[in-house]
């Protein structure tokens, strides 16, 4: 008794996933991002799988990383949008959260906090993406101040994020690097230091960007950043399978039309499935007709405008559905990247919006 409508998640995969971004920088450490509920698999199952290998996540906001350790995970957790508020850094210091720090306001917080232990700040470098981070030229001035208060703790991390490293061609990630080399070549790295630079795509595809500590996101889900194929993306395993199942079965007329809008009609005598999975449950509801659902495993296409609550395909070619049978919306046989590219999207959206209606299964 239950709707048939799940996300089952590979933990197998997550860890596989893990171990190839940790492999392919195996110097350096890989901290897992687990943000927006670990791009929709379920921060807390994802941290659990990951626990006996993973030094340490990086979520978006407190409230996120405070979820987290009321939940019993150990790991120092860093904030990758550092404070939105002063009170913020208090208990960042209790609960060994890190604290990237990218504007003047964030680091006088730190400064002026009234904590009993240091924070471990990240200082955020402004190298090209033109969103966070202090400018290459200013970045002196604000690492001599933080390594001088009683505030901060000894080893800092110099930081910054890749616009364009996704795209194999581009000339941004060397300008980026060059950048950044260029504006931490002034600092006085006396006393403890670490650098941090590459996502998963730098991870998959730009060595020369390993530093102490990589970031990957996207990737230990088992997707590939990259529109292309690429060597290293190519063996990620896909950890959500997406799935749902047929609730009725039709025969159609040709002429006939399907759904709201009757935006499709068949052209011939056609057999039309209803699946028990719509926009309510992170499906998106521009996916054109046409775009792949497998329905026991055979590529089917969507017909029909998406509902809240159901999506209908042309089952026309198969040779026998009925109700109850399989339809997987994306996994590792239909990729989110490929259902992404129908929709004009990518597959970090679709993922990170899935709503919690739709139940996380976990297996191995
Ligand atoms: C989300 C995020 C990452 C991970 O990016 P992916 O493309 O998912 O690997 C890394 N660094 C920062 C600062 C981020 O916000």
């Amino acid at each position: 008794m239950a709707r048939p409508t799940v996300a089952i998640i590979d933990r197998q995969a997550l860890r596989d996933n893990f171990m190839l971004a940790q492999s392919l920088a195996p110097d350096s450490q890989s901290m897992p991002m687990v943000k927006a509920n670990a791009y929709g698999h379920g921060a807390l199952e994802v941290c659990g799988a990951l626990a006996d290998m993973a030094p340490a996540f990086g979520v978006a906001c407190i409230e996120e990383a405070i979820a987290l350790r009321e939940a019993g995970v150990k790991q120092p957790i860093l904030l990758l949008e550092g404070t939105f508020s002063k009170d913020e850094v208090a208990i960042a210091a209790q609960n060994d959260f890190w604290l990237m720090v990218e504007n003047t306001v964030q680091k006088e917080a730190v400064l002026t906090a009234s904590i009993d232990r240091p924070v471990i700040v990240w200082l955020g470098v402004d190298t090209g993406m033109h969103r966070l981070g202090f400018q290459p030229g200013e970045i002196n001035t604000h690492f001599n101040e933080l390594k001088t208060s009683n505030n901060v703790a000894e080893t800092m991390v110099i930081a910054s994020h890749f616009a364009c490293a996704d795209d194999l061609q581009s000339k941004a990630t060397d300008e980026q690097l060059e950048c950044f080399d260029q504006s931490v070549s002034s600092l006085d790295l006396s006393s403890g230091h670490a650098f941090s630079l590459a996502n998963s795509a730098g991870i998959l595809a730009w060595p020369k960007s390993y530093r102490d500590w990589q970031r990957p996101g996207y990737m230990l889900y088992g997707n590939s950043p990259f529109s292309v194929n690429q060597e290293n993306a190519d063996q990620l395993k896909p950890v959500m399978t997406f799935e749902s199942a047929i609730i009725s079965v039709r025969h159609i007329a040709a002429g006939e039309s399907v759904g709201y809008t009757a935006n499709w009609t068949a052209q011939r005598a056609s057999s039309i499935a209803t699946i028990t999975v719509g926009y309510g449950d992170g499906y998106p509801r521009q996916a054109p007709n046409g775009t792949p659902v497998l329905i026991n495993g055979v590529r089917c296409p969507l017909v029909g405008r998406v509902s809240m609550d159901m999506i209908t395909v042309d089952v026309t070619d198969l040779d026998s559905v009925n109700i109850g049978d399989k339809a997987t919306l994306w996994g590792p046989q239909l990729t989110v990247n490929e259902v992404a590219a129908f929709c004009d999207t990518i597959g970090y959206e679709l993922l990170t919006r899935m709503p919690a209606r739709v139940p996380r299964i976990y297996i191995n």
